[in-house]
């Protein structure tokens, strides 16, 4: 298969320098977008063509495209960091565009060879790059790839037809006022993802899977939802977007990747950097009951989940139907911190990169 090249074709009226910097004040996340976009095209028969680099702005959809009614899609989110000298780097975007091949495979998609993944990537943060927030704080650019079934028509089946676009949203520090941690609600009925269903792929049906329990979590007071298992409903899996650590002293354990656990990519990042760090990392099955006895018996010392959004985030409080407790006195726990001080100084290219996982745009 060819790898398409993008062919640029710029906005003429770009945001003006004022308007972005208002913009990029504090951006949040997902909130504004940069001037362009790559967008990509595959049809059965000809593969991936017509790739392209143009203005950002709304596409137009027949109502009978398939996405709109069978959720074929799916979607990736990496960020891009400014470094101290003034270049930009991506964080690991080919394991994402792994991921993407294997999230395509799940739902029939074509396959985005690596190198157009990584091509499109490029060219929008080098188009955009005064988009990407100064080096210093935690801020980042979030890319988002995503790639959808366009062809038309209510028939169910792969569709012949998909398109491939990047978009790129300036991203704040998640914890602007010092990393705060979450209280989680560990739902022992809802699942987020079964054996030999599509929990492994990055796709929004999971997401809206998701939903209705977030909103229940929120009705109890709680930020974010754990899932379990959904054949014994008793071994943790992860939170409806971010993966889970158990901090046993200088031991961190995630659960193993059962299929119906999403492979993040910050997950994997954490087994090396907390080696790194000296600490031991290792991948183990943990049930809910464990979970809740090692934490009131103190073995258990702290929790975090991770993500690419929120790089580290420190669980405070976990309630169960049957009972409820905080971890580490409800504060951010000291490997916790330490786990994210090392991994976003990787990122903001303040620490050596001995895993060479930034991927330097020059
Ligand atoms: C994206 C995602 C994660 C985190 O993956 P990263 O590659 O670390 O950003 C975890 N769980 C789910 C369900 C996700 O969609």
């Amino acid at each position: 298969m060819t790898t398409p090249t993008i062919e640029l074709k710029p906005s003429s009226t770009p945001l003006s320098d004022a308007e972005r910097a208002a913009r990029m004040v504090n951006p949040g996340f997902g909130r504004h977008f940069t001037d362009h976009m790559v967008t990509i095209r595959w049809t059965e028969g000809r593969g991936w063509h017509d790739g392209q680099l143009v203005p950002y702005g709304p596409l137009s959809l027949d109502p009978a495209t398939n996405v709109l009614h069978y959720a074929q899609e799916i979607f990736e989110g990496l960020k891009a960091y400014r470094q101290p000298d003034d270049t930009v780097a991506i964080f690991r975007p080919d394991q994402n565009a792994l991921r993407f091949q294997r999230s395509a495979r799940r739902l029939a998609m074509p396959e985005l060879p690596v190198e157009t993944f990584l091509e499109a990537c490029d060219a929008l943060v080098q188009q955009d790059r005064a988009w990407v927030p100064a080096h210093g704080g935690e801020e980042s650019l979030y890319l988002r790839p995503f790639m959808i079934a366009t062809e038309v028509g209510l028939g169910v089946k792969p569709a012949n037809e998909y398109l491939f676009l990047v978009i790129a949203s300036p991203a704040g520090a998640y914890f602007p006022g010092g990393v705060k941690p979450v209280s989680i609600w560990l739902s022992e009925d809802r699942v987020r993802a079964v054996p030999g269903g599509m929990g492994d792929a990055k796709t929004g049906g999971n997401y809206a899977a998701s939903l209705l329990a977030q909103a229940e979590a929120a009705a109890k007071g709680c930020d974010q939802v754990c899932y379990l298992d959904a054949v014994e409903h008793k071994w943790v899996e992860e939170l409806g977007g971010m993966n889970l650590y158990f901090v046993y002293g200088d031991k961190i354990v995630t659960p193993t990747l059962s299929g119906s656990i999403l492979e993040g990519v910050t997950r994997d990042s954490l087994l090396a950097v907390a080696r790194d760090l000296g600490l031991e990392s290792v991948e183990a099955r943990v049930s809910i009951d464990q979970w809740q006895r090692d934490a009131e018996d103190g073995s258990l010392t702290e929790v975090f989940a991770c993500g690419t959004a929120a790089v580290i985030t420190p669980v405070g409080t976990v309630k169960r139907s049957s009972a409820e407790w905080k971890q580490s006195g409800g504060e951010p726990g000291e490997v916790t911190l330490r786990l994210r001080r090392a991994l976003l100084d990787i990122q903001r290219g303040v620490t050596e990169d001995r895993h060479g996982w930034m991927h330097s745009l020059g």
